[in-house]
């Protein structure tokens, strides 16, 4: 098969589907069952604003139901449309599913560029809309728990959390109508960064394999690759941050809205983003070439692509040029099905989306936990940990007194084993663990099967066997 023209991003994520379905054996009908989209609401509602009314027009679909609540996050873009909600809520199907996160898929949007609106009047569209779906279970912890997206975050989460709650005053769960809610208002420590902490540890776990980075004509660690980041919004920063800070990586180029930053030496990210925040864009920036064609970085010579953007920026009319060996999805269906395509036959090695960028509901996963169980992670545990701790390093302390010269604790030994984990660390480990386990399972197909060449492919795989599992379960 060749896809000649583009087709729209949800034609995409199916055709990725169906080449996967089809190395499977569903019983019949439950292929189409799982691929389509259950129910897609659109919804038009008008705000009263600098004296006149303002209609705008917003989208909650739901893919699949398969695991009550649904989740997904809510999208604020002036290109969002029906067919992107259900290609993205379709894509949270799978994505849960391959990360084990007990939910169906949503996904939701509202046709805005928010900055062109003052935060109050924000908050007004923001309540209307959460209003328009609260009233629909479109919102409810049970049913359907929205989380952030492009142009959304914390402060967003937080007026839907407090939108529910007044249409709900008796619901003792009412916080778990929404996750990525700031700390004070509910939310879990480590959410803001998940996802971009997710893209890290499926790096890292991805270069533990010789053979995986063989695939890519990769070799060695992490520790001086060269990265090229699309988009430095709070997934690419994040991404980007983590990798150049932490695991030695460069980040040599970064693309942004007006243009693309270049240095061969590496770029400092926290500067970057400074500098964006500042400025609204990278044009300017002091210490890089900077490239006025940002897209023509996306075809740089690099070791690791990660586009965090967004959908389609990979496609029939690029794929071909793209030199990147190993490409990480940090954004949700960057590459489109020709440009898969494309990439594959050519070597490139691609991290799929639907785990590429779990992370983030993952950690909305444990959020909705926290939630529900009305107690911060580590709460019971820690000081008694820390106690436990204390015996080892008392211990140790007298053994260090007779030894004298001859043996002593190192240094910071005492302190950090003594530290015992806080929700954030816990939140670390989970994800750790997560994007680790859910790495291996798509990896196992990957190297297990002739005729499984690609880790989407495996991913597919995966998440489909998982889902029809579950209705399979249920009886259907
Ligand atoms: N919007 C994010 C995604 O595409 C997060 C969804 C969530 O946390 O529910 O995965």
């Amino acid at each position: 098969m060749t896809i000649r023209t583009e087709p729209s991003f949800r034609e995409s994520v199916d055709l990725m589907y169906n080449r996967a379905v089809k190395l499977m054996d569903l019983p019949p009908g439950l292929e189409e069952k799982i691929r389509v989209c259950n129910a897609t609401y659109t919804v038009r509602f008008g705000v009263r604003l600098r004296g006149s009314m303002h209609t705008f027009t917003g989208y909650r679909s739901v893919h699949s139901e398969h695991m009550e609540p649904v989740k997904g996050g809510i999208r604020y873009a002036t290109g969002v449309n029906q067919d992107e909600v259900e290609a993205l809520a379709a894509l949270m199907t799978y994505k849960c599913a391959l990360v084990e996160a007990p939910f169906g898929g949503s996904k939701g949007g509202l046709c805005i560029d928010p900055r062109e609106y003052e935060e109050h009047e924000l908050e007004l569209i923001t309540r209307r809309f959460a209003y328009e779906l609260a009233k629909r279970d479109l919102i409810n912890p049970s049913q359907n728990v929205p989380a952030p997206d492009m142009g959304t975050g914390e402060r967003e989460m937080a007026w839907i959390a407090d939108q529910y709650a007044r249409m709900n005053t008796t619901d003792i769960n009412a916080k778990a109508c929404v996750t990525g809610k700031p700390l004070n208002a509910g939310g879990i420590s480590g959410r803001v960064e998940a996802t971009g902490r997710g893209v890290q540890y499926a790096l890292r776990e991805f270069f533990r394999y010789e053979e995986d980075k063989a695939a890519a004509g990769l070799a060695g660690k992490l520790d001086g690759k060269r990265i090229i980041v699309q988009g430095l919004g709070n997934v690419g920063y994040h991404a980007a941050k983590f990798l150049s800070e932490e695991d030695g990586a460069r980040i040599t180029g970064i693309i942004e809205r007006d243009g693309g930053l270049f240095s061969v030496d590496g770029l400092d990210v926290e500067a970057v983003r400074n500098w964006i925040v500042k400025h609204g864009g990278v044009s300017g920036y002091p210490d890089a070439q900077f490239v006025e064609d940002g897209s023509q970085l996306l075809e740089e010579e690099c070791e690791i692509l990660i586009p965090a953007a967004l959908e389609g920026v990979i496609n029939l009319s690029n794929a071909e040029r793209v030199k990147a060996p190993l490409i990480i999805e940090a954004a949700n269906g960057p590459v489109t099905a020709g440009a898969d395509e494309i990439l594959r036959k050519k070597g490139c090695v691609i991290i799929p989306d639907m785990y590429a960028n779990a992370g983030g509901v993952t950690v909305s996963y444990f959020e909705w936990v926290k939630n529900l169980s009305h107690i911060r992670f580590g709460r019971m545990q820690r000081r008694q940990e820390e106690a436990r701790h204390q015996l080892v390093i008392d211990e140790l302390q007298r053994l260090d007194d007779v030894m004298g010269d001859t043996w002593s604790m190192s240094p910071d030994f005492k302190d950090k084993y003594l530290k015992g984990a806080g929700e954030l660390e816990l939140v670390r480990s989970g994800l750790d663990d997560t994007m680790r386990a859910a790495y291996q399972s798509m990896r196992e197909v990957w190297h297990s099967r002739d005729d499984v060449t690609d880790l989407r492919t495996a991913a597919y795989l995966v998440s489909i066997d998982k889902v029809a599992k579950s209705y399979h379960a249920k009886g259907l």
